[in-house]
């Protein structure tokens, strides 16, 4: 007799589909057979049973400029358990002269009171703190305290590190053992575009995907391909939305570099006319810019090849009010869609044919699971966490502000309806949304120690 069992369902995992059903003993999968017997009884009949989805790049409470993203710990995480995410990353960035360890562990506690589900961090290498060669020399202990991933930016003052820096972080991120995720854009130039922009009096929104061509994106991806492979360091790219970075990424992979890509919600159903649209030009302001429907159809088929691997949201929750600047300059950064991934990625992805039931494991689950070091996660196999959506692949859910969990208050998918949609959620054996409801408790959620 198990703990619980969920019966009646399809089995959904990376490698191949099963009906059967599924049996859990305290936190972890026990078993997967049939006639299995549990004190408790979940009926999954007509449903998917597939792994907890993970999202490896949210932006969580996240201070910038003043201000703070919408979505604390708590309503960040609860939006995600809802739409079938029980494992997010998020980060740590290390304020001038603080160690990394310090800033770690502060970010760590404020996170693990407020989290409905699990979390991991990926610890930020600014500017300023790639200067200093010393600075570099407390990676390895970062990686020892289970923050395996190593966030560089080639962009944004402050942040942004020069082909000499980059190389000297890669490589000491490289010799510890830890791995690079990397926003990857030619920074400096794109300055001087935004700049030149601006003094012709070009305050537009739609200046933000003008002045941020993909040639300066997908340059960035070479060099950076370049630079890791003398580093000996494995590289992600983060939230890749145009063609010619994704032919980047795959002539570094026939060169056998070791890199792997990710794309997002926005670049595979947005696009830079959303600008355009009317009074809310503004809200649409993310970096790297949604790019073009031809774009958005490229990175389907660059999933569906597994040319990039890994479907995040790069959730950066901003109000209406906060987004509202006359200057494109000036507006903060980043969508939402914490909530609706797994079912925004199903309905345009699965129902549409573009992807197979199992490849939408793989980009949701499996494959970030595996790239971030999230051992006992991503799967469905004995010994594994109990991190379980039973996913209707039948509900139609209408996506709004109020049918979400999401702060911002306002969602890029308003209007959508999608059919197929999270009905019960597990993390680690507890149920904590059950029928679309919420039932968990905010600091259930443990850190994740990477390796
Ligand atoms: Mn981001």
């Amino acid at each position: 007799m198990y703990d619980l069992v969920i019966r009646n369902g399809l089995i959904i995992g990376a490698d191949g589909k099963i009906a059967a059903d599924l049996a859990i003993d305290g936190e972890r999968i026990a078993a997967i057979g049939t006639r299995l017997e549990g004190r408790r009884v979940l009926d999954a009949g007509g449903c998917y049973v597939i792994p907890g989805g993970i999202d490896p790049h949210v932006h969580l409470q996240m201070p910038l400029a003043g201000l703070v993203s919408s979505d604390s710990f708590t309503s960040g995480t609860v939006a995600a358990a809802c739409g079938g995410t029980t494992t997010i990353i998020d980060f740590v960035e290390p304020q001038p002269g603080q160690f990394m360890l310090e800033a770690l562990a502060w970010r760590r506690a404020e996170a693990a009171e407020q989290v409905a589900i699990d979390f991991g961090l990926h610890m930020t290498i600014p500017t300023w703190h790639a200067a200093e060669a010393d600075r570099l020399d407390e990676v390895a202990a970062v990686v020892e305290a289970g923050c395996l991933s190593f966030k560089m930016y080639q962009a944004y003052a402050g942040m942004i590190l020069d082909d000499v820096s980059l190389l000297r972080a890669l490589t000491a991120v490289g010799q510890a053992g830890g791995r690079t995720v990397l926003h990857s854009e030619t920074g400096p130039v794109l300055d001087m575009l935004r700049e030149e922009a601006r003094a012709e009096g070009h305050l537009e929104p739609i200046w933000h995907a003008y002045t941020r061509p993909a040639q300066l994106e997908a340059s960035a991806v070479h060099r950076a391909a370049e630079l890791a492979d003398l580093a000996g360091c494995p590289l992600y790219i983060f939230h890749v939305g145009c063609r010619e970075s994704v032919e980047e990424i795959i002539k570094a992979r026939h060169r056998g570099i070791d890199i792997w890509g990710e794309t997002c919600p926005q670049y595979l159903l947005l696009n830079a006319e959303e600008h355009l649209g009317g009074l809310n030009g503004e809200l649409y302001v993310c970096a790297p810019p949604l790019r073009s429907i031809d774009d958005n159809q490229a990175m389907w088929l660059a999933l569906a090849q597994n040319d990039l691997h890994v479907v995040s949201t790069d959730h950066c929750p901003w109000t209406k009010e906060e987004k509202r600047r006359d200057d494109f300059t000036s507006i903060p950064g980043g969508v939402p869609s914490i909530e609706a991934r797994l079912s925004l990625i199903h309905h345009m992805g699965v129902n549409a044919g573009l992807l197979t039931l199992e490849r939408w494991v793989q980009v949701c689950s499996t494959n970030a699971a595996r790239w971030m070091g999230l051992k006992g996660k991503g799967r469905l196999a004995p010994g594994c966490d109990a991190d379980i959506v039973i996913f209707d692949p039948a509900r139609v859910k209408y996506i709004a502000p109020d049918t979400l969990h999401e702060a911002a208050g306002w969602t890029p998918y308003e209007g959508m309806e999608v059919t197929g949609w999270p009905r019960t959620v597990l993390s680690r054996g507890a149920v904590i949304v059950e029928d679309e409801q919420y039932t968990g408790r905010p600091g259930h959620g443990r850190f994740v120690e990477r390796s």
